[in-house]
């Protein structure tokens, strides 16, 4: 049998919810459908010890601040889903767990959304999935070689699960930074590899900080303005509490990448050799996606073109999250508000 409803949001993440939110308020009828049989998205899966990288006030989607975690200025992963939990609760947003979509296809004027539990008619998607489901690991001649453990950040969780190891940290990220720091502070053996010498934002520049800058940045841009290269010209590494002790105490210089792996470690174009039992790549996501194949609207770098949220190639479809090119910090719990309201209030007016 196929269901309807007028929009279909794919993903109940925190950028789905915050659809949710919006469509809600816009009294447009809508479902979101989420692959996974618990509240909180991505933030479900990460490490024990991640920290936001703003305080709980700055990281809050609309209508509801994040109330602050106590003893923390900078929650964890476990009070995000609480949180999240609770703004879906508290919002009545209808959501159906443990629903896989498949596929989304054109059919006619509407849109058809294949799942492993039925198919949906909608005359509008909001995508809303995330990256955390496709990881990214990039070819390093000998990787399979290599007899040791490689894991992905998406599968790292503590530090005891390396006691004994030499542990090969690879990335000059947030992920990178964060992951060797918890490594090297827990006394574990860790190099850390870069592409390019690690870029720290000051110490003083968290979260809020990166949100004024992404705002300005989408002001000068609106105004026809030079781009201001947003965050990224400000540096790649937040120093959260952890990164900036671990730093600070000379546990965080980083060797330059390793261009092969070896059965039992990583060797440098000068032929140095180094012993690693695990290597995680800390190595970034790609847009989860493949649910729009159907459409056939991916473009350069696996993204699809977009006006805003609103893919330039299928008007009734908007994205949310993923990344800059959805919206200024679309995939932050702070920014992806606004681009929710936008993504929605398009939608009232496609459906009048
Ligand atoms: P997700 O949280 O991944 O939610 C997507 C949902 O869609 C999931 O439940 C998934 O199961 C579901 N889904 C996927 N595919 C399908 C499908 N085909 N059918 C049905 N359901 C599907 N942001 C901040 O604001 N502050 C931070 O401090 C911060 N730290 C971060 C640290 C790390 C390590 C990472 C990776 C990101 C961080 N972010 C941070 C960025 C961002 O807030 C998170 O990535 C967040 O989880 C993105 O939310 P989302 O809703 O877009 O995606």
């Amino acid at each position: 049998m196929t269901q309807q409803a007028d929009v279909v949001v794919v993903g109940g993440g925190q950028a789905g919810l915050a659809a949710g939110y919006h469509l809600r308020r816009l009294g447009v009828d809508f479902v979101i459908l989420d692959g996974q049989s618990t509240p909180g998205g991505a933030w479900q899966h990460t490490w024990d010890s991640l920290r936001l990288f703003s305080p709980a006030a700055y990281s809050s989607l609309p209508g509801r601040l994040m109330p602050p975690q106590p003893g923390e200025v900078y929650p964890d992963a476990g009070h995000v889903v609480e949180y999240l939990a609770d703004y879906e609760k508290r919002y009545a947003l209808p959501i159906q767990r443990g629903v896989r979509v498949d596929g989304v296809h054109r059919d006619g004027t509407f849109l058809r959304v294949e799942t492993d539990a039925g198919s949906w008619r909608a005359r509008s998607v909001i995508s809303a999935t995330g990256t955390w489901a496709r990881p990214f690991v990039p070819a390093v001649v000998g990787q399979e070689l290599f007899a040791g453990r490689q894991l992905h950040t998406t599968g790292y969780r503590r530090p005891a699960d390396f006691t004994g190891q030499r542990a090969a940290v690879v990335g000059g990220g947030n992920s990178g930074a964060q992951i060797a720091a918890d490594l090297a502070l827990a006394g574990i053996d860790t190099a850390w590899m870069t592409q390019r010498p690690p870029r720290f934002l000051g110490d003083d520049i968290d979260g809020r900080a990166l949100f004024d800058v992404a705002t300005a940045r989408r002001h000068a841009l609106e105004a026809g303005r030079t781009d201001t290269g947003g965050v990224a010209s400000l540096g790649d590494i937040v120093a959260v509490p952890p990164v900036r002790a671990a730093r600070n105490a000379g546990l965080l210089s980083a060797r330059e990448m390793f261009t092969e792996l070896t059965a039992t470690g990583m060797r440098w174009p000068d032929g140095t050799w180094a012993a690693a039992d695990a290597v995680i790549w800390c190595t970034g996501f790609r847009p989860a996606l493949a649910h729009l194949t159907p459409l056939q609207l991916r473009g350069g770098r696996g993204h699809i073109a977009t006006d805003g949220t609103r893919a330039i190639g299928e008007p009734r479809l908007h994205l949310l999250g993923y990344g800059d090119w959805t919206g200024p910090a679309s995939a932050t719990l702070i920014g992806v508000g606004r681009t929710a309201r936008d993504a929605a209030q398009q939608i009232r007016i496609l459906l009048r």
